[in-house]
């Protein structure tokens, strides 16, 4: 990985930030944007803008064509069966709401139970709650280990006949921990559940493959993986798809309207009611083109030299508290607490040297919890990451550590 020409492509890394030279280390929350990312949606918007799948005319093909190019290269970069499988939403958050709202209902009743972990963000987990409450259904936990990843054991016993769903983070956005997704996924099947992975913190970090994970959904963001806001990706089996109904009703959506019934089209483009989000496709794209020409597996291996780095100096400092598992088992990101100081005044010393991490309770309210913390600080790397910024890191936190201790 030629790394200088890398970072050349992301020109907010060469901003300076508070004076200093701005080091990224929020990428677990949004990634910076390569300029073939930003020039593909300027371009989008400069040659190609019209609505889709509506015109007859020549500009509304192109538009159409990139649009639905899109889902094609989603498809192939997650090993998709075909595009019809991808359905474009706001990102993960409205992906894992339209399987809970559209498929939720008729899977769950009284009695029955849903099974998620203690780490999951709250898009993974209120959208369950929320299902459980109005059905009469029980939410289940898998108990989380001391090291902060889960035993398959306890997957084993938590999972049962009655189990009808089970959503579990690939990587979780707080511990870094990387699930055995494709071990509870068969676990789930087994017992004749769906497997609804949220892939926010993996599909944008490592290679994923929806057939080797044989998971029934797989939930991402565009904006956490080089694309823009707004835009994201609910991948489902074609089997689930096509049985679902709509959560939104409108343009776009539909085949046949009459006065008092309406039928609609085919997935996906039944879930994708109203004038999508055009240019995030297009630029979502763009992004999938840009990491699969990189490589995903060196992008992996790249986040793990720098994970690894960043544990061995972060272990040295005593007063620090590192939360998940050892660097061997976890992706990209550390999260700590300098013992004694809050997090968010952790992170505006921080901030004064150009580091920009992310203090507060991550969207993880129930596993700050259970790992005793009102909030914690974490430091979250991406391919453009170099070893300078862990040396930033390092240091910025010395200064924080002699500043209030
Ligand atoms: N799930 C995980 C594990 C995340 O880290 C995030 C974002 O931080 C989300 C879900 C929600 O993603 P979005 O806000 O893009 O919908």
């Amino acid at each position: 990985m030629n790394l200088r020409d890398i970072r050349e492509d992301f020109p907010i890394l060469s901003q300076p930030m508070n004076g200093k030279r701005l080091v990224y280390l929020d990428s677990a929350a949004t990634s910076q944007k390569p300029l073939p990312v930003i020039e593909r949606i300027a371009r989008y918007y400069r040659e190609e803008n019209a609505n889709v799948h509506r015109g007859v005319y020549a500009l509304a093909a192109k538009a159409t064509d990139a649009y639905e190019g899109a889902r094609e290269k989603v498809a192939r970069f997650i090993g998709a069966a075909s595009a019809d499988e991808i359905v474009f939403t706001r990102g993960t958050t409205e992906s894992l709401n339209l399987v809970a709202s559209s498929l939720g209902g008729r899977l769950v009743s009284e009695g029955d139970e849903i099974v998620i972990t203690p780490m999951e963000h709250h898009s993974n987990l209120i959208p369950w709650q929320q299902l459980a409450i109005a059905n009469g259904t029980t939410l289940k936990y898998i108990s989380l280990q001391k090291d902060g990843t889960l035993d398959l054991a306890d997957v084993e016993e938590t999972i049962t006949d009655r189990t009808k769903i089970v959503a579990v983070a690939h990587i979780s956005n707080v511990l870094g921990t990387i699930n055995p997704v494709r071990e509870i996924a068969a676990i789930a099947h087994r017992h004749g559940a769906v497997m609804v992975v949220d892939g926010a913190q993996s599909v944008p970090h490592q290679p994923v493959d929806v057939k080797e994970l044989d998971c029934d959904f797989l939930a991402f963001s565009g904006h956490k993986m080089c694309g823009p806001t707004g835009i994201g990706v609910l991948y489902g089996k074609r089997r689930w798809l096509s049985e679902m109904e709509p959560i939104y009703y409108g343009g776009e959506m539909i085949e046949v309207v009459e006065r008092y019934r309406s039928t609609w089209k085919e997935s996906p483009w039944r879930f994708e009611g109203g004038t999508p989000n055009i240019a995030g496709a297009v630029g979502l794209g763009a992004a999938v083109d840009y990491l699969t020409e990189i490589g995903m597996d060196a992008i992996q291996g790249r986040e793990q030299e720098l994970i690894r780095l960043a544990m061995e100096r972060l272990e040295e400092i005593p007063e620090l508290e590192i939360y998940g598992p050892d660097a061997g088992h976890r992706a990209g990101l550390v999260t700590f607490n300098l013992k004694g100081v809050h997090p968010h005044d952790v992170a505006t010393v921080l901030d004064a040297e150009g580091v920009a991490i992310r203090a507060g309770h991550h969207c993880a309210q129930p596993l700050m919890r259970e790992l005793g913390a009102a909030a914690t600080a974490r430091a979250s790397f991406y391919f453009y990451n170099t070893e300078e910024d862990v040396d930033a890191l390092v240091a910025a936190l010395m200064k924080a550590k002699e500043f209030f201790t």
